[in-house]
């Protein structure tokens, strides 16, 4: 029986090991903290079930999918609801706007605030309905290892309709003129890796994901899909070991052999890499066996870290939804601090997640749950007086734009940011993300998921293709083990 150790147990780690172990290969996942999922991790506490990282689910599809090829269904491990309002936005006091999940009502809200927009949008979705077709089956279930993957004749034929050489910022622009339906076309890109102006229009495929396919929730939380995962991979006989740091990859003419975790050596046939791809080249491995050095990562385009603040609040709050993005104050500006100048924000836009208005189970009866979140640069100096400072401006404007007392109703607070990522799971430059989606990096530009050095070593998550965020994560980690078993012989 071959063997295969895979670092890490994020999504990409949980995905890659079930496939490998599905074709019969004799599978260990080390994760390096004590709980598994990575960024999905969930905790407790006072009564309260926070999930730390994600909490949009969109795309169910994906999902739906993995699980198919197991021969199972989401609804075999959890309970996932659709949202409606799928999320809401402030601009400012009594200036809200609620995204209904139905394409009427949808069409609705859009035609009161810039009359003749529905028919716009209908014509942006059509767009970015055609680009997300093209993308779940032309590109991303793609390993990214040659442009030829691309080159077919009905790919070809539709290339121009994916808008890949034009700014998502100017082609939002095309279609719509008020200001706040251009900051709702533009966040998702925004909070999940680039600046508008810096992300082909491509990834207007987002707005169709977030308009067009629904928002979900796991009942439970997200973390609930970790547990669907894990108890997925341990029926196939995946063996997860928590509290193991990876400190070395053991490599012997040009082929990993192993990898060394504490005191414990675990021999392999193959290595998959689902931990941080910058750690993973640069701490485990020997300059000679590395394929980029520490200058081609300085020069990457990184998607944000996060200030996040886990609260518990004594009391149900209102006029907040499930979702709720306060975008109160001037996005792009955000985002040059994001992406440009680098700095802690003057005004910062920032999202609220309240599962608790969704689900019973993650917060004591009458109490509230929420999950604050600041997108920042990475890297960014992080002190307790900054985080302090931070969860001032926020409760201020959480406060007055809701109208209600936040701040004196929490029982329970917990602050997260750059060197929480580093720390907790070897985050280059503390991201929490991973690459911003632009045109550079983008398919073959994005760091290769097959190491070109070490024959046997296959890389997966976020930092590799396609891309941040869940879904990409999940597919990556199918991609690498797909690319593993080829040369494993085992399919
Ligand atoms: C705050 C936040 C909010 C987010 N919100 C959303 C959202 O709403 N929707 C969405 O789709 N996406 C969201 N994302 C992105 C999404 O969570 C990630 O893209 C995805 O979880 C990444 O999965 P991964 O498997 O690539 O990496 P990870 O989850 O980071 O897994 C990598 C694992 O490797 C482990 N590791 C590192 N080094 C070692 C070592 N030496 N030895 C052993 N193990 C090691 C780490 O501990 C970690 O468990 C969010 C991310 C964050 C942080």
């Amino acid at each position: 029986m071959k063997k295969a150790v895979v670092i890490g147990s994020g999504f990409a780690g949980i995905a890659a090991a079930s496939v490998l172990a599905k074709q019969g290969v004799s599978v260990t996942v080390l994760e390096k903290n004590d709980s598994l999922g990575g960024r999905a991790r969930q905790y407790s506490a006072d009564g309260f079930v926070f999930d730390m990282g994600p909490s949009w689910y969109w795309m169910p599809e994906v999902f739906e999918s993995y699980f198919r090829l197991f021969g199972r269904n989401v609804a075999d491990f959890y309970d996932l609801r659709e949202l409606d309002p799928s999320y809401q936005i402030y601009f400012g006091k009594d200036d809200l706007l609620q995204i209904p999940a139905q394409p009427e009502a949808l069409d609705a809200v859009f035609e009161k605030i810039e009359p003749g927009s529905s028919a716009k949008l209908r014509q942006f979705l059509d767009e970015a309905a055609f680009k997300y077709n093209v993308g779940m089956e032309r590109l991303v279930y793609n390993p990214g290892q040659s442009l030829t993957e691309f080159l077919d004749r009905d790919f070809l034929k539709g290339v121009l309709k994916l808008h890949v050489f034009q700014s998502l910022h100017a082609y939002v622009r095309k279609y719509f003129r008020d200001p706040r339906l251009i900051r709702l076309m533009e966040f998702p890109v925004l909070f999940l890796g680039g600046m508008p102006k810096n992300t082909p229009a491509l990834y207007s495929l987002m707005n169709y994901a977030a308009l067009s396919l629904g928002t979900w929730y796991p009942m439970g939380g997200m973390y609930k899909i970790i547990e669907g995962m894990v108890s997925l991979a341990e029926s196939l006989g995946v063996k997860f070991v928590p509290g193991a740091e990876v400190s070395e990859i053991e490599v012997r003419n040009s082929q990993a052999v192993g990898v060394r975790a504490a005191d414990t050596r675990y021999p392999a046939d193959c290595v998959i890499a689902g931990a941080d791809y910058h750690h993973v080249e640069q701490k485990l491995l020997r300059p000679e066996h590395r394929m980029y050095s520490e200058n081609y990562w300085q020069k990457r385009v990184l998607a944000p870290s996060s200030l996040i603040f886990y609260l518990g609040i004594d009391k149900k709050l209102d006029h907040l939804q499930h979702h709720n993005l306060f975008f109160d104050e001037d996005l792009d500006a955000h985002a040059q601090e994001i992406y440009e100048t680098k700095r802690w924000p003057e005004k910062p836009l920032f999202y609220v997640c309240a599962p608790s208005k969704t689900d019973d189970s993650v917060a004591p009866q009458g109490c509230e749950n929420l999950f604050v979140l600041i997108p920042l640069a990475p890297d960014l100096k992080d002190t307790d007086v900054l985080r302090q400072r931070y969860f001032d401006i926020v409760m201020s404007r959480l406060e007055k734009l809701t109208g209600q007392a936040v701040r004196n109703h929490i029982v329970y607070q917990r602050s997260y940011c750059v060197q929480d990522f580093k720390n907790d799971y070897h985050a280059f430059k503390g991201n929490a993300y991973g690459l911003a989606n632009t045109l550079r990096q983008t398919a073959n530009l994005k760091p290769s998921l097959v190491s070109k050095k070490v024959h046997n070593l296959y890389f997966a998550g976020q930092l590799t293709v396609p891309g941040p965020g869940v879904p990409p994560s999940l597919i990556s980690g199918q991609v690498a083990a797909n690319e593993a078993l080829k040369r494993l012989n085992q399919i």
